[in-house]
Formats: C-alpha cells, sequence, structure tokens
C-alpha cells in the first residue's frame, strides 16, 4: 500500500483502465483483461459496479464543457462497468496504444477500439491519458485497501 504514497514510477507505474457498458454488454470483459494480462502488466485491482452520475462528473471533469459531456455521463452510468488499475513500465502509454484512438473508426486493427467498436460514443474501454490522470482516476475509483501490492513469480521473465 506504500507505493499509493511513494513510487509510481517505473515498474510500479499504475494506470487505470474502465470496460464501459457497452464493453460489459458485448462481453468483451476477459478479451480486454486477456490483452492487458498477456502483454505482461500487472493487476492490482479491479471491481464490478454501476457507477453514479455524480462520481463519473468527477471522472470526466475535464469534458464538462464538451457538447458530448450530457450524453457521456448518462451513457457511463447506463449499465454495469468493470474498474482496473493495472501496473507495469509505461503502463499508461502503453495502455493507450492497445486501446487505439478515441474514435474507433480512426482506430487501427489490433488494437481494443479498432477491433470491437464502430462509433466513439460507444468506445467499448477508457484508459488514463496520464500518469497525473491515473493517479488522480485510481484515487476516485479505489480506496487504498483495494489496491493489492502481490509478488509476481514472473517478474524476471517480463523484466531485465
Ligand atoms: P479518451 O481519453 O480516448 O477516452 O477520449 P476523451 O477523454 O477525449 O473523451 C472521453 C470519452 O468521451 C471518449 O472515450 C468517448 O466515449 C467520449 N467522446 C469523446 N469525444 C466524443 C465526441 O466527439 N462525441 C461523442 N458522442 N463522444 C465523445
Ligand atoms: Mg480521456
Amino acid at each position: 500500500a506504500h507505493i499509493f504514497k511513494t513510487g509510481w514510477t517505473g515498474i510500479n507505474e499504475r494506470t487505470f483502465i474502465a470496460v464501459k457498458p457497452d464493453g460489459v454488454q458485448r462481453r468483451l470483459v476477459g478479451e480486454i483483461i486477456r490483452r492487458f494480462e498477456r502483454k505482461g502488466f500487472k493487476l492490482v485491482g479491479m471491481k464490478f459496479l454501476q457507477a453514479s452520475e455524480e462520481q463519473l462528473r468527477q471522472h470526466y471533469w475535464e469534458l464538462r464543457e464538451r457538447p458530448f459531456y450530457k450524453g457521456l455521463v448518462k451513457y457511463m452510468s447506463s449499465g454495469p462497468i468493470v474498474v482496473m488499475a493495472w501496473q507495469g513500465l509505461d503502463v499508461v502509454k502503453t495502455a493507450r496504444k492497445m486501446l487505439g484512438e478515441t474514435n474507433p473508426a480512426d482506430s487501427l486493427p489490433g488494437t481494443i477500439r479498432g477491433d470491437y467498436g464502430v462509433e466513439v460514443s460507444r468506445n467499448v474501454i477508457h484508459g488514463s491519458d496520464s500518469v497525473e490522470n491515473a493517479q488522480r482516476e485510481i484515487s476516485l475509483w479505489f480506496k487504498e485497501h483495494e489496491l493489492i501490492c502481490w509478488e509476481e513469480s514472473n517478474e524476471l521473465w517480463i523484466y531485465k
């Protein structure tokens, strides 16, 4: 739990990932977890929940002036979501690459949005866009004791 206060850098960097309501409805949760696991990132927190509009307003605070903001909060609270914290070297930037572009139409095949999404307003998955936002989002969605610091037997085969 000390990582919460100290190192969020190097192999301890963390990002916040959420499978959006459309991703859950379309049974993509397993596929998404599989991609992050196989990549070599470490799962350090996960919950299945229905988010409140208030929580989502905080989460998407930066977008509050955008024309799609109201619809976005409605969409995100329209069904259950899976929230996750993943840890690893450069996980914030790499996860964004794994997700693809904001608009699935601009996302390459091989990315999650490129493979499973069509429209920007139903783009399956969220991922933090910076280390600072990852920290903010993880502390918004998780209590400190819900983040698990665990020893990975595989670490020497993932990191040199
Ligand atoms: P992200 O970081 O790639 O998720 O993109 P943003 O942070 O810019 O936007 C947050 C979310 O708002 C996106 O994932 C989309 O679900 C939604 N969104 C972004 N831009 C648009 C838009 O132009 N129209 C609509 N309807 N939704 C959008
Ligand atoms: Mg964003």
